[in-house]
């Protein structure tokens, strides 16, 4: 098992050297994330729940092929392990892991501000690998190169150059580094002074206090863990050993935070947890167990304590499984398929959610699901064994599935719908600064439009499947054998553009690629050109400024 690294992008890690060192002392440490879209996430159970906070207990459902995480809902931080969540930055595998690598602080009854300093102590690291250590040597898109963090700018470009490897030659990346030990050893001090002085005090940098994301982790997470579950789950997993992830005192955790940034920067050693891949597996299982337990009646309880020491004691997630769906036979609990769902594979068990996945896609992709409606679940099960570690959406990569395995007009509705659900972000610049005040007059394409082949009148199908419900009658018939050719965009202000395009257009406006080229050069007439132009899909490289 211990080749598997479930949900961790290889690429992602490779972005600069501080991710590469957190991918070699995570594997070391055998950890691994858990996907956020193939994981069930159970409801905070009631009396876990701050009283004035009824928000943070359930789960929002999808949103036109999105699944939302909240804050405080789904991140603890004595779980080992991470999420991988598709709509998020790159730099969050770093983040996630680099959080497993320091670990938590739980002594049982603690007071509030030991939580609060615990959860600030355990976001120290992660956080100024974020803002710093991961930004030196970090490949940035042409706006960006050097200009550091982008804070809660999202820029794609960004995302996709800095997959290409670390650059090497950033000249800012001396100065980060040094820049993101000053703030560790600020935000330490301030910890050391907030304990001497029994307050939680403020060190803020740029938008962000830990301070005060300490206090609303300590607001959210507090009752749970004063529970009895959450400390019969401390004395089963992180008793006694002291490689497991989990330190008593705060003194401990700032130490362990100093030898973790030691290892990322230094090259110092760091000796990889005790527990392995299998025990992290164990550990998120028997969590989930003692969350439904709290929410159980006694003689169910029983039945779901004798679960959890079976697993603390190395039982198989397969007799887990088994022995849960009995209880489930007996009592009223959640599903066996749901609460097993933990987001990766397992051996013997279903780790993965087949009902989540496909009411995301029903969510985004209607008309393909309709299309194929009796093998959906079929499909979807093939599609989640496959599913890459890719921060793309989710229809996207469903998309790009079915082209592989099934191209036809299935794959193409699907590639349809998913461009319609997601369209590439628009282009302020282009529709602000127009045609008219061009400088010369090159033209490239803009990054606000797709052009997208299909072996099928595309458009026509879905209206027909619209109308009917089913594919059938003549409308269809002409529709499934028509290629066409489509571009969709949406410019800033407006309303997504669908425009209906010849074979020698899409193939025109492919062949430039990125490229900055003079129009009359690309084979289209003036009028096609003007087209273009109008509907913004071709914008010119550069703008006069008098
Ligand atoms: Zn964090
Ligand atoms: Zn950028
Ligand atoms: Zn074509």
């Amino acid at each position: 098992m211990s080749r598997l690294r479930a949900n961790v992008s290889s690429k992602e890690l490779g972005r600069t050297p501080v991710s590469q060192r957190v991918g070699e002392l995570s594997m070391a440490s055998e950890l691994f994330l858990s996907h956020f879209e193939h994981r069930v996430h159970l409801a905070v159970p009631d009396q876990w729940l701050p009283p004035d906070r009824p928000d943070l207990g359930g789960m929002l459902p999808w949103q036109a092929g999105v699944l939302p995480e909240s804050k405080y809902h789904h991140f603890r931080l004595d779980s080992m392990v991470g999420s991988f969540h598709p709509g998020h930055r790159a730099a969050w595998t770093t983040h996630e892991l680099c959080h497993r690598l320091v670990g938590f602080a739980f002594r049982p009854g603690s007071s509030p501000l030991y939580h609060a300093l615990a959860a600030r102590v355990a976001e120290v690291l992660p956080t100024a690998t974020w803002y710093f250590f991961d930004e030196a040597h970090l490949r940035r898109c042409v706006a960006h190169a050097g200009r550091g963090p982008t804070f809660s700018v999202h820029c794609q470009a960004c995302e996709e150059v800095a997959l290409a490897g670390p650059w090497l030659e950033d000249p800012t990346a001396q100065r980060r580094l040094v820049e993101g030990r000053a703030f560790v050893a600020r935000e330490l001090e301030a910890i050391t002074r907030s304990r001497t002085l029994g307050r939680c005090l403020p060190h803020a940098y740029a938008t962000l206090d830990l301070a005060s994301d300490g206090l609303a982790y300590a607001a959210a997470q507090r009752v749970r863990l004063e529970s009895p579950e959450f400390r019969g789950f401390i004395e089963r997993f992180f008793e006694g050993t002291s490689g497991t992830g989990r330190v008593e005192s705060l003194d401990d955790l700032c130490q362990r935070v100093l030898d973790v940034q030691a290892a990322l920067l230094d090259e110092a050693p760091l000796a990889p947890w005790l527990t392995r891949q299998e025990d992290y597996v164990a550990q998120d299982l028997a969590w989930r167990l003692c969350s439904v337990a709290s929410e159980s009646d006694e003689e169910a309880n029983e039945g779901l304590r004798a679960i959890v020491d079976d697993l603390a004691e190395g039982g198989l997630p397969a007799a887990a499984f088994e022995a849960y769906q009995a209880l489930h036979r007996d009592f009223i609990l959640p599903s066996a398929e749901d609460v097993f769902a933990v987001g990766y594979a397992i051996p013997g068990v279903a780790g993965r959610s087949v009902r989540q996945i496909l009411e995301g896609l029903e969510s985004v992709l209607p008309s393909t699901l309709s299309l194929i409606a009796d093998e959906a679940a079929e499909t979807v099960e093939a599609f989640l064994e496959v599913d890459p570690t890719l921060r793309r959406p989710l229809a996207r990569r469903f998309a790009t599935y079915l082209t592989e395995t099934r191209p036809g007009p299935v794959a193409d509705l699907a590639r349809y719908e998913a461009a319609l659900a997601h369209p590439p972000p628009p282009d302020p610049e282009s529709d602000t600064l127009g045609i008219r005040h061009a400088l010369g007059g090159h033209r490239r394409r803009s990054t606000a439009f797709e052009v997208l082949h299909f072996t099928c009148d595309v458009v026509a199908l879905a209206s027909a499947l619209d109308d009917a419900g089913e594919l059938g009658g003549e409308a269809a018939e002409a529709a499934l054998s028509t290629p066409s050719h489509l571009l969709i965009g949406r410019p800033a202000h407006g309303e997504l553009v669908i425009s209906d395009v010849t074979a020698l257009t899409a193939h025109a406006l492919l062949a430039m690629g990125d490229a900055s080229v003079d129009p009359s050069t690309m084979g289209l007439s003036r009028g096609e050109i003007a087209a273009l132009e109008a509907i913004g899909v071709l914008v010119p490289s550069a703008w006069r400024c008098e």
